[in-house]
């Protein structure tokens, strides 16, 4: 086996141990007789699994109590509607987004369905950079939420800050989700597609408050016939997202990657061991002129940072080169090209150091 270099943004690089315990429980899971994937769901191992999840990922998080947490299906993508249908009961119910980028896009169109949303704060042009302290929100003092996206994968932005104000917040956290401590008792949602931080895609962890909860009971009234069963956050808490067939496969990888960070030292760690990774790459990217990083030094992301080289061809040839050489995945978005390296939780110390070996290499060779 030759595990290469992966920067892939996702699904993303998981830890090598992760894998191999899915791998020993896909015959048969602990002394069950049954294989992972053909154990029900409502079973006691299966149900295990999925409380240890939900436990980990409490500790974790620092969860407050009275919170649900959820393991749902349809990706980031339907949480774009299904928080929105969840918290806005028609257009009198107005909520605000911050535009930084492609997926705060997608969710703008989405929430729009629900009710009013209007943008506190958009770039044009180059999306380089996210709201800092100070600058001004233009928020509406009836808005319900705000929602923002923490860190903007294909852009390589993040928030290093929450924004100011006193409102609910709602966070697409799929790109950064256990990467750092964040206080969680400052949002109303916190949503993350699994794919990145947490392990293979079909699985969305969701973090829901009790004050979003009672919004699902006041727009239930509101819609003919109620929530649908499917997107109804009260239903699937009180089901423990098992009111359908769950993702058991992706929940117990997730359980597992959970265990992983909580064995590497919980949150606080992979904040640390995230900025060692960055600061080398970044360092890189700055050192001599050839290479430029695409976002201000102040929004640069800790987990996919962007740069590029002196032409869009030699970023094309870097990536043929890289390719070749073991160090898979470095390709920008295709929406703004470039390069990107998404350096997750899971990403070793080593990938970096070999990225950039590899990128002073080519320097000398394109310089
Ligand atoms: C990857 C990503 C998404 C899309 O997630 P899906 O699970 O594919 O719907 C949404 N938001 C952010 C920030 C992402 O990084």
């Amino acid at each position: 086996m030759a595990r290469k270099h992966n920067f892939s943004a996702g699904p993303a690089f998981m830890p090598l141990s992760v894998i191999e315990q899915i791998q020993a429980t896909l015959p048969e899971l602990g002394e069950t007789g049954q294989g992972l994937m053909e154990i029900s769901h409502r079973s006691k191992p299966f149900e295990a699994i999925r409380d240890s999840a939900e436990a980990r990922l409490r500790r974790l998080m620092g969860i407050p109590e009275g919170y649900a947490v959820l393991f749902l299906q349809g990706g980031a993508s339907m949480q774009f509607y299904m928080h929105a249908r969840n918290l806005l009961a028609g257009p009198d119910d107005k909520a605000d987004i911050i535009l930084t980028g492609r997926w705060s896009d997608n969710a703008i169109k989405e929430m729009r369905r629900c009710g009013d949303v209007a943008a506190a704060w958009q770039l044009s042009g180059d999306l380089n950079h996210v709201p800092q302290p100070g600058d001004a929100l233009n928020l509406r003092d009836d808005a319900r939420y705000v929602h923002f996206t923490s860190n903007n994968t294909v852009y390589g932005s993040q928030f290093h800050a929450l924004p100011e104000t006193d409102k609910p917040l709602v966070s697409d956290m799929s790109s950064d989700i256990c990467s750092r401590p964040v206080d969680v008792s400052r949002h109303a949602i916190i949503y993350a597609g699994a794919q990145k931080n947490l392990g293979p895609s079909g699985v969305t962890a969701v973090i829901v408050s009790p004050w979003a909860l009672e919004q699902s009971s006041r727009v239930d009234a509101t819609i003919p016939g109620g929530l649908p069963s499917m997107l109804d956050y009260r239903l699937m808490a009180k089901k423990d997202s098992m009111f359908n067939t769950p993702n058991t496969l992706g929940i117990f990888a997730l359980e597992k990657m959970l265990a992983w960070i909580e064995d590497g030292g919980g949150v606080e760690a992979m904040e640390a061991r995230n900025q060692r990774k960055a600061d080398a790459l970044y360092a890189e990217i700055d050192r001599s002129g050839f290479w430029t990083g695409c976002t201000t030094v102040e929004s640069r992301s800790l987990m996919n940072p962007t740069w590029r080289g002196p032409s869009a061809a030699l970023d094309t040839t870097f990536v043929a080169e890289a390719t070749a050489a073991g160090l898979l995945g470095l390709k920008g978005h295709r929406s703004v090209g470039g390069l990107r390296a998404s350096i997750y939780n899971a990403c070793e110390q080593s990938s970096i150091e070999a990225l950039v070996s590899f990128m002073q290499d080519f320097e000398r060779r394109h310089g």
